[in-house]
């Protein structure tokens, strides 16, 4: 299979030219049309499946197909990640693949000064990726308003267990608008991981790798 086969519009097949990908991963193949479908997704898989680009390339294309307003832009998406390694590589996959788009995104993480991550959020910002305890601190702060959401990811949601920020998770989840596309990953799916999910997700599409 190739990305042309996956109803993707042009800028985005010509970021992923740029980036030299021919043929979507497996979980791309799988999770692609449901998210562009507008439906829940629960997805099984492990980092370097290509999960990253299995929800940005349909979130960017989703986003992109909403009229923008370049001078007042709200956060219709965000994703939590456990880790400032991962939310950096995320953000590098939404800098890449959204390169011809015209949406922007901006990348919060605990450890260091707030002030550029604050500056970069008082410009505008479409898609957030964040980090569970820099998000509350900045939505405390009143920094966030995430009022505007639409589709709201958390990445590998057992590591976010693991890491003890489950009741970071569910604070985030008191204060997001219920009416939302939600896509939940996780390299396992222990029972304690699918309540979590039971409590985010409205009858998800189940893609597994
Ligand atoms: P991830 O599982 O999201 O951490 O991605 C693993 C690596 O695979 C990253 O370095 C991506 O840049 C790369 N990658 C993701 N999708 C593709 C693809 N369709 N073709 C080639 N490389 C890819």
């Amino acid at each position: 299979m190739t990305f042309n086969e996956l109803n993707l519009i042009e800028p985005i097949l010509n970021a992923l030219k740029t980036e030299g990908y021919t043929n979507p991963t497996p979980i791309q193949q799988k999770a692609i049309p449901y998210i562009l479908q507008k439906r829940d997704l629960l997805g099984c898989a492990q980092t370097g499946t290509g999960k990253t680009a299995a929800f940005a390339i349909p979130i960017l294309q989703l986003l992109h197909a909403l009229p923008q307003d370049r001078n007042k832009r709200t956060i219709k998406s965000l994703i939590l990640t456990p880790t400032r390694e991962l939310a950096l590589q995320i953000g590098e996959s939404f800098a890449a693949y959204g390169r011809n788009t015209g949406l922007k995104h901006t990348v919060i993480f605990g450890g260091v000064s707030q002030h550029p991550q604050t500056e970069a959020l008082k410009r505008g910002v479409d898609i957030l990726v964040a980090t569970p305890g820099r998000l509350l601190d900045l939505m405390a702060q009143k920094f966030i308003d995430l009022s505007h959401l639409q589709i709201f990811v958390l990445d590998e949601a057992d590591r976010m267990l693991d890491m003890g920020f489950v009741h970071d998770v569910r604070k985030v989840l008191n204060v997001i608008p219920e009416k939302r596309q939600s896509l939940f990953f996780s390299a396992t799916m222990a029972p304690e991981i699918m309540k979590l999910a039971d409590n985010i997700l409205v009858e998800p599409a189940k893609v597994e790798v």
